[in-house]
């Protein structure tokens, strides 16, 4: 997707700080960070815009990105602390960028449920 921002940072075209990649996901910070750690995990291609686009083909990378999530919070020290994986779908959970992704988030106290 040309016009896409995360395909863009996928592809390199615009900079972000890479966290981890490899050839089904990267990982990078959030540019506005809601806790100590916020890392974006994403499929490197542009599998679907939201979640309620999924297919049976998504499914594989889809479930790496929590491990991936897993591996980074673990790596920042969040494991036994507490971290919270979210992905939000469409208007009323404040998605804003339609390439499904994974917010990664851990060193602060979180509610629940979340607002
Ligand atoms: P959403 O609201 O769609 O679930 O999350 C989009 C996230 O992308 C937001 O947390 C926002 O701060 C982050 N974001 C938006 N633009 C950029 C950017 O250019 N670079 C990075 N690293 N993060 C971005
Ligand atoms: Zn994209």
């Amino acid at each position: 997707m040309s016009d896409c921002l995360f395909c863009k940072i996928a592809e390199g075209k615009i900079p972000a700080k890479l966290v981890h990649q490899d050839q089904d996901t990267i990982a990078f910070e959030d540019i506005n960070p809601q806790a100590p750690l916020h890392v974006l995990v994403i499929p490197r291609h542009h599998v679907a815009a939201t979640m309620n686009d999924l297919t049976p083909v998504q499914d594989q990378v889809m479930g790496k990105l929590y491990r991936v999530a897993a591996t980074i919070a673990k790596e920042r020290g969040f494991a036994e602390s507490g971290w919270r994986a979210v992905m939000n779908a469409n208007r009323d959970a404040g998605q804003t960028v339609f390439h499904v992704h994974l917010h990664v988030l851990g060193g602060r106290q979180m509610a629940w449920p979340p607002g």
